[in-house]
């Protein structure tokens, strides 16, 4: 095909605005599956994105559409995930389109994520075009959603077009609106090659497959080509498109999108955001590539046995290949032994890496409460930070401690403005701005980062009936009374359970802490104590009474299927349990730092 009939584009949407639901009608309409297909969600691949309803990671698809005029075109749509934690994969789908539809769910309204995606999608220069969603509803009101565009975002929106991705109405029109409003992409088939990375994965019989998309230039199978980065050589070995399945071509030309296959083995071998070119024109020059994204929560993770070390070590290896965002070292607990301090964007991102490691790779683990990262000023005005709460040093030496803090954007309803107010100020929000946009209310708002990466976006949800929507990023460092919390157990210090507070809060938060603690840790044959103690004064107690004799008797008599259902839950109760000195402690105890407060 020619490049004047490309068109390369993303869509955006808020969770649940009907994306993926769009896409596959998408693709159903081009040809590319059928109805058997269709009925699985193609492109939330990952079992856990269909269970979870989520999008994690940029997926591409090309397809044929024959427009009325008999042109055909080659759509290239690049998925793109629609949570927070994920934005960073947003921008790098971006990056490889000239337009964007903004698929808005015509009943709810604009969502602040979408906004902010949008605005991401209008800088890097794309042509955005509305798209109102869902008008098979009866509570569709796309005269109130076009003025939220407009007012929100300032997108025309009177031309968006108007479909219900469930039941096809409109989905024709869309197409043809889609190749007009969307320019083609700009690039020379016959100058010297430049392609981006913009996903590598490890595959285990093919290797390292990138998906890539082409400037400029030629690419075939069997061709020399070049790493910019690492400047090693490879050959192609296969090269081609995901229809969605993979499809081999033999050639990728400038404005496409597809994939390549090099016979690279070493996960490194071909980096995210890198530039690919001919082994005989090195001169190319390297792509701006993409912004290397900070992990902004860090928790430990360790195996629950430590014959998994090594296997969880490759896990992560694996996994880090195609998510920049994650970051890990070794880490020895005290307590828990050998594990690693995984950093994540945030605790959805955590929960999905460690349900893929138990489920994709089979391991155990225990993860403690996530935590953010402070800067420290030392008394000889060295700064360092510090993502381990037990990592804290001795006060004495501590000029500052400076917590990272966001600046949150939420949109709410109004009759709901008032219970967001109250959250934010529970968590020590700032509010810069509030005004009416449409039927919405825009709120700005300063928070500690550390209260809004644990639970903020769930309770926005709940004091919301579902309709509050929340972007954040980060601001600045801030100076603030923090100190650390350490939990005790029979006397001995759980560096693992050791989190970072404030100060004003310390007490009231290590009396609930124990409490917590006291109600999860299992009764056993001898008395528990769990104290928490704030810079080595002890400052709240409690006692894990021991299992009277009789009850112990009681459990282990009775009948046999009684007793292997006790066994049975005792087995499942031991994967989540974790030995410290003499007690067993469970998953939960280490999470409970973040549910008191
Ligand atoms: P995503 O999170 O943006 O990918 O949204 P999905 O495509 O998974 O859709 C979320 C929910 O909305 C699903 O239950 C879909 O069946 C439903 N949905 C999507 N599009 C439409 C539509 O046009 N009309 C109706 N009534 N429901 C839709
Ligand atoms: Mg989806």
């Amino acid at each position: 095909g020619e490049i004047k009939h490309i068109r390369n584009f993303s869509i955006i949407a808020h969770i649940d605005h009907g994306k993926s639901t769009l896409a596959d009608r998408i693709i159903q309409i081009c040809g590319g599956l059928s109805e058997r297909e269709l009925k699985e969600q193609v492109l939330d691949s990952m079992d856990l994105e269909r269970e979870r309803g989520i999008t994690i990671k940029a997926q591409s698809v090309t397809l044929d559409y024959r427009a009325p005029d008999d042109t055909l075109y080659q759509l290239n749509f690049i998925d793109t995930p629609g949570h927070v934690d994920f934005s960073y994969e947003v921008s790098r789908s971006l990056y490889a389109c000239e337009g964007a539809l903004l698929v808005v769910d015509a009943g709810q309204g604009v969502e602040a994520q979408s906004v902010a995606n949008c605005y991401t999608a209008v800088e890097q220069g794309l042509e955005v075009l509305p798209v109102l969603n869902k008008m098979d509803l009866p509570q569709a009101d796309p005269d109130k959603v076009i003025h939220e565009i407009e007012e929100i975002i300032g997108l025309e929106a009177d031309m968006a077009p108007r479909v219900s991705a469930k039941t096809g109405l409109g989905m024709e029109g869309l197409l043809e609106q889609l190749v007009t409003f969307i320019p083609p992409p700009k690039g020379d088939v016959e100058k010297p090659v430049q392609a981006l990375i913009i996903d590598s994965w490890f595959d285990n019989y093919q290797g390292v497959v990138s998906l890539v998309r082409l400037f400029d230039g030629t690419l075939k199978k069997g061709d020399k080509i070049l790493m910019k980065s690492t400047g090693r050589e490879w050959e192609i070995s296969d090269i081609g498109i995901f229809t969605p399945r993979q499809k081999s071509t033999g050639v990728l030309r400038a404005g496409e999108v597809g994939f390549v296959i090099a016979g690279i083995k070493d996960i490194h071998g071909a980096p995210v955001g890198d530039t690919i070119t001919h082994a005989k024109t090195p001169e190319v020059e390297r792509l701006p590539g993409f912004q290397k994204v900070k992990p902004q929560v860090y928790a430990g993770m360790f195996p629950i046995s430590s014959d998994d070390y090594e296997d969880f070590r490759d896990a992560l290896e694996k996994l880090a290949l195609n998510d920049a965002s994650l970051d890990y070292i070794p880490e020895n607990s005290d307590a828990l032994g050998f594990g690693f301090r995984v950093g994540f964007l945030g605790t959805l991102h955590m929960e999905i890496i460690q349900e893929r490691l138990e489920r994709e790779y089979g391991l155990d683990l225990l993860t403690t409460a996530p935590t953010v990262i402070y800067e420290l000023e030392m008394d000889d005005g060295e700064i360092s930070y510090v993502s381990n709460p037990s990592k804290l040093p001795d006060m004495g030496r501590v000029n500052e401690i400076r917590e990272p803090i966001v600046r949150a954007s939420i949109l709410v309803p109004q009759e709901y403005v008032g219970n967001v107010i109250s959250e934010c100020v529970v968590r020590r929000g700032v509010q810069l701005d509030m005004q009416v946009l449409g039927s919405q209310m825009q709120l700005i708002y300063e928070l500690p980062m550390s209260e809004v990466v644990m639970d903020f976006f769930d309770r926005l949800k709940s004091i919301s009936k579902g309709y509050a929507s929340l972007d954040y990023g980060f601001e600045r460092f801030e100076a603030a009374r923090l100190a650390r919390l350490d939990v005790l157990i029979n006397g001995d210090r759980v560096d693992a359970l050791a989190t970072i507070v404030h100060r004003e809060q310390a007490h009231q938060r290590g009396r609930a802490l124990v409490e917590r603690m006291q109600e999860m840790i299992p009764r056993q044959m001898f008395d528990v104590a769990v104290q928490a103690a704030l810079g080595g004064h002890v400052v709240a107690r409690s006692t894990v009474k021991a299992l009277r004799k009789n009850v112990t008797a009681k459990c282990y008599g009775g009948d046999v299927s009684r007793k292997r259902k006790l066994l049975d839950k005792q087995k499942q109760g031991k994967k989540r349990m974790k030995q410290v000195g003499k007690v067993e402690i469970p998953q939960d105890a280490f999470l409970a730092v973040l549910k008191v407060n």
